[in-house]
């Protein structure tokens, strides 16, 4: 599959997400990390992932279809993957996410469905909708390097119960996640959220 040549990290629309969003997201995730992120060919929704009682996707399933096509790249190291969704995510215990990652496998995935302002009521609105969309990502791009939730409110690795949490925090690390982060990406200076 095409995928560019020495990307760390390839952000994929999956399903009807608009590819715009997901080159833009891209672009400003890997100003923020410093390290190259590209935007990769859209990807079909993973199948069997639809819970009808629900009406909603089980997250688990994305992460198996792209933890499926990171082993299928054959450029070593591999790129991370970041799946970013339209559909609305959810996970046995909790009625919705934001994201989930699996740092295992070095995959991760992001929904748009509850970023968007309309479902709160409020007017639709693009920069609003890319700004929590590039926060959930960097969010969870911490977790596949292997960073845990933090307590700090204003700390991108908050977990977000609700979208008043996303636009609070971020998105930049607290110090204490930033200092580790560097530690996982083997360097010293600063990253730049
Ligand atoms: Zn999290
Ligand atoms: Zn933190």
């Amino acid at each position: 599959m095409p995928m560019a040549g020495d990307a760390e990290i390839v952000l994929l629309p999956v399903g009807d997400t608009d590819p715009a969003i997901v080159a833009r997201i891209a672009a400003r995730v890997g100003a923020a990390l410093d390290v190259e992120v590209v935007a990769g060919q859209p990807q079909l929704l993973p199948e069997g992932g639809f819970d009808r009682r629900r009406s909603q996707y089980r997250s688990s399933v994305f992460l198996e279809s792209l933890d499926r096509l990171r082993r299928s790249i054959p450029n070593q190291p591999r790129p991370y993957l970041l799946g970013v969704a339209a559909a609305d995510l959810f996970v046995p215990r909790l009625n919705f996410i934001f994201g989930e990652a699996d740092h295992a496998a070095g995959v991760a995935v992001i929904s748009l469905a509850r970023l968007r302002p309309q479902l709160y009521g409020r007017p639709a609105d693009p920069p609003l909708l890319e700004e929590r969309a590039f926060k959930e990502a960097i969010h969870e791009i911490g977790h596949v390097y292997g960073l845990l939730h933090c307590r700090d409110p204003r700390c991108i690795m908050l977990f977000s119960n609700t979208i008043e949490d996303t636009d609070r925090k971020g998105p930049g690390f607290c110090p204490d996640c930033e200092g580790q982060l560097l530690g996982l990406l083997g360097r010293r200076s600063g990253l730049r959220p």
